[in-house]
């Protein structure tokens, strides 16, 4: 079984400044902590698919910069391919400032850049390898019509296609009827059914709107409390694994990531969503989005330990 997993998507540099507190339009303040941290939800979530044990190839756009460098780099350090990552002559890389002032709270400035000009055209280039990958990941930090390029190619070769639809936005029926397995945290839930999820009931009703809209699958990822999963053969809450969070960046990108590496491997929807809880119950112990996903050994070693 060819077990490559495709994953389309955006690579950021995270900029971060730890200060006293965020300033106002006009203010200068001073006395910050400043740190760099890799991003992008298509990158976290290679990356964590990789992690995970997957064999990744990653479809993205840089800037031909040092961000761009430096975030390829990383990925071949993960042992993905990045053969299809293309540089961009004329945009930069993608950069998200962000001011965390010391209650916890935070200022996001993103700048797609490059991410923002990954079109049809790399979908094509892209083509031969989505024609043989077991499955296929994506989110909504890339241009719509490049989601719908690869959705019409993955559709057409009858390869699975997992979408989280993050950040979260409209998206037309044509669309969800091309996706496999569609995977809205709570709020995203709310954005695309307009129902409330507070608690298991309403994400079942969330789920079920969901499903009449045509994906096969969806899972509605739950923070602390897991992640529900419903098809028409599957209605099951997974709960989350009881941890000390400390930082929830990115929990999401893990389970995606890692959900997709288990399925790609051929495991059970249902036991490739408990592995991905448990990934991401450990990257939420963590600090910062790629320095928080785990290795495959770690995972498989937490499981164990949860089940005795
Ligand atoms: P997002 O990061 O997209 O908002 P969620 O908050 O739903 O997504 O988190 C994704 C997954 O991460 C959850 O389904 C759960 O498995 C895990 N997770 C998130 N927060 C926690 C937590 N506090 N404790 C344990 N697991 C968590």
């Amino acid at each position: 079984m060819n077990k490559n997993i495709v994953v389309v998507g955006s690579s950021n540099t995270d900029m971060i400044v730890a200060m006293d507190h965020i300033p106002a339009p006009g203010e200068t303040v001073l006395g910050g902590d400043f740190s760099t941290a890799a991003g992008g939800k298509g990158a976290n979530q290679a990356v964590a698919a990789a992690r995970a044990g997957g064999t990744v190839t990653f479809v993205a756009r840089v800037g031909d910069d040092l961000f761009g460098r430096t975030a390829v780099e990383g990925f071949k350090a993960d042992g993905i391919d990045t053969s299809l990552i293309q540089t961009d002559k004329d945009a930069p890389s993608g950069v998200a400032l962000i001011f965390v002032g010391n209650a916890g709270e935070n200022s996001i400035a993103v700048a797609s850049g490059a991410n923002g000009k990954l079109s049809p055209a790399d979908i094509d280039q892209a083509a031969d390898c989505i024609k043989s990958a077991a499955i296929v990941l994506i989110q909504l930090e890339t241009p719509i019509e490049t989601v719908t390029a690869l959705l019409n190619v993955a559709d057409a070769n009858s390869i699975p296609v997992v979408l989280n639809p993050a950040p979260a936005q409209e998206l037309d029926d044509a669309l969800l009827g091309k996706v496999s397995i569609i995977t809205p945290n709570e709020s995203e839930a709310e954005i695309l059914t307009g129902i409330q999820v507070t608690d298991e009931s309403t994400a079942i009703q969330a789920a079920s709107a969901l499903l009449a809209r045509g994906p096969g699958t969806v899972v509605i990822t739950m923070g602390s409390r897991g992640a529900l999963v419903k098809n028409c053969d599957i209605e099951e809450m997974i709960p989350a694994f009881k941890v000390d969070a400390v930082d929830t960046t990115a929990a999401g990108d893990t389970f995606n990531g890692v959900l997709a590496a288990n399925l790609a491997q051929g495991v059970s929807l249902q036991d490739a969503v408990r592995f991905a809880n448990a990934a991401a119950a450990l990257s939420v112990t963590v600090h910062g989005a790629q320095p928080s996903a785990p290795h495959r050994d770690v995972i498989e070693a937490f499981l164990a330990a949860s089940s005795r």
